[in-house]
């Protein structure tokens, strides 16, 4: 049993004035595996202030020095793989193949941060006036439990490229893995104050983040309701925001794509990190037409799909991160029947030998429709919907319809096709053909799935304010 009692602020790991204690459950077998003591208002604040302090000689670092900072997190990182990897693996549930590509992006997302910061121009010339690109100042982090590390290492490393200094909420269902981080962070000897970490509940620290003056901008990463709530109290003080929240995202398969490919990169797209993605594709769109074939070809990929204990290497859907989120999923699942949809493969309660965890059966629907709330919300679970389309158009406006925009998916033969199709898609980003990621490029949601963009240069970006020299 670990017990996690101490926040890092100012340098230093030191005891929360906060009292309460929350408990860490194993989602594989839902036994105590240790509990976290709380920060509260007070610590936030000490926090900010002491990020705020920090701010006036960190702003003025320089490239090379940044760089250093960066290269130096790299490197504690690196140490200790097999660390972060068994952490995420018993913390949250993820799978040993999801957790260790994320490890990796995590590991890249830092040399992205050394090329921007070797190639970004922070002075430009605009018009006739030189405009400076000037860091914003203390910048809060709020982030989710689904891949925790990887967004406070996308995120600090933005805001050390920028010169901001940051106080950082994670997930109180993270805390072990946060330890982890916030002693490699430590390692690398960043000066005291630029990073500040405070474990604690969303309503007290991420409120008081939310809240507090001294905040210049928050990038948050979570649920919409919870952007909302974010928005409308960051408004009050003009704080800038980034929020990247939730998606419902249409993977389009278009007649002539090869269904054989297609349909196991559908489902390994809907079911990556046990269905707990923002990106999950979640609404499968094929040619009605072909839906039997579509059908024959799921239930196999399905039958291939192990689910299970997260530490095997060849378990492809793991457990759902609590009881709640269990409860949650089973009641879409529900939600589904309830609504006519049909279950092709899965359905209510556990797979067979794995009561004690918080495992879903992979479930797959099919006559479904666009208007039915499993369509429409997201689940955070291994659930995908299969929608028929008659024309392209049709499938264009099917993915379209939907209040998220976060990515979307298209398979096709015809490159030049799919290009088109994509291009018609209100998503902040559709991977053509499978399943990439660029550091560089930006991500984001259309519509209700956030405000701005992370990574790259527009990332970059939104920790940057820009001074305008007229003369
Ligand atoms: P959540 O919104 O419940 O919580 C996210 C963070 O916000 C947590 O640290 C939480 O403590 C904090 N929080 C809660 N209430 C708050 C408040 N009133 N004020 C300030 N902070 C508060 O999300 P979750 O359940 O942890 O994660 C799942 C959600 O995250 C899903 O909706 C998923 O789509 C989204 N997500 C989005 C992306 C993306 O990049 N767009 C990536 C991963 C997850």
């Amino acid at each position: 049993m670990k017990t996690i009692d101490k926040i890092y602020v100012n340098g230093e790991f030191i005891t929360p004035q906060g009292t309460e204690y929350f408990d860490l459950i194993s989602p594989t077998t839902n036994e105590k595996l240790g509990k976290v003591l709380l920060g509260n208002q007070k610590d936030t604040q000490n926090a900010i202030a002491a990020a705020k302090e920090a701010f006036k000689t960190f702003s003025k670092t320089t490239t090379a020095e940044r760089i250093q900072y960066l290269k130096n997190i790299q490197a504690s990182i690196e140490k200790r793989k097999e660390e972060f990897i068994d952490v995420m693996i018993e913390e949250y549930g993820g799978t040993r193949q999801f957790v260790t590509i994320s490890y990796d992006y995590m590991l890249k997302g830092f040399e992205s941060a050394i090329n921007l910061l070797n190639t970004y121009n922070f002075t430009k010339t605009m018009g006739e006036s030189e405009v400076q690109m000037t860091p914003l100042g203390v910048v809060g982090i709020i982030i989710p439990w689904n891949s925790s590390n990887g967004f406070i290492c996308s995120k600090l490393s933005t805001a050390i490229v920028a010169g901001c200094t940051t106080v950082i909420k994670p997930s109180e269902m993270s805390a072990q893995q946060t330890q982890l981080i916030a002693e490699c962070l430590h390692e690398a000897g960043l000066p005291k104050g630029v990073f500040n970490i405070v474990n604690g509940l969303g309503e007290i620290v991420g409120a008081e983040i939310s809240r507090n003056p001294d905040i210049a901008k928050i990038s948050f990463t979570g649920s919409t309701n919870v952007g909302k709530i974010i928005a409308k109290e960051a408004v009050e003080t003009m704080k800038r925001v980034t929020l990247e929240l939730g998606g419902k995202s249409p993977n389009i398969i278009l007649d002539d794509a090869n269904f054989s490919e297609a349909i196991p990169l559908a489902i390994i797209a809907a079911y990556m990190n046990s269905g707990q993605a923002c990106i999950a594709g979640t609404r499968l769109l094929v040619p009605e037409n072909r839906l039997e074939e579509v059908k024959e070809l799921i239930k196999e990929v399905i039958s291939n799909t192990i689910v299970g204990d997260p530490k095997n290497e060849t378990t492809a859907v793991g457990p759902m991160v609590s009881a709640k989120q269990y409860e949650r999923v089973q009641s879409y699942i529900q939600t589904g029947i309830n609504e006519g949809a049909e279950i092709l493969t899965g359905g209510l309660g556990k797979p067979e030998g794995l009561e004690k965890g918080n495992f879903v059966k992979p479930t797959v629907f099919v006559n479904a429709n666009n208007q039915m709330r499993i369509a429409r919300e997201e689940i955070f679970g291994p659930v995908l919907s299969v929608i028929t389309y008659k024309t392209e158009e049709e499938a264009v406006e099917i993915a379209n319809d939907t209040t998220y925009g976060l990515q979307a998916y298209v398979s096709s033969s015809d490159e030049k096709r799919a290009h088109k199709i994509a291009s018609q898609i209100n998503a902040g980003r559709v991977q053509i053909n499978g399943m990439g990621h660029d550091p560089m490029a930006p991500f984001g949601g259309f519509k209700q799935s956030g405000i701005g963009r992370e990574f790259g240069i527009m990332g970059l970006e939104a920790y940057l304010e820009p001074k305008a020299l007229i003369r």
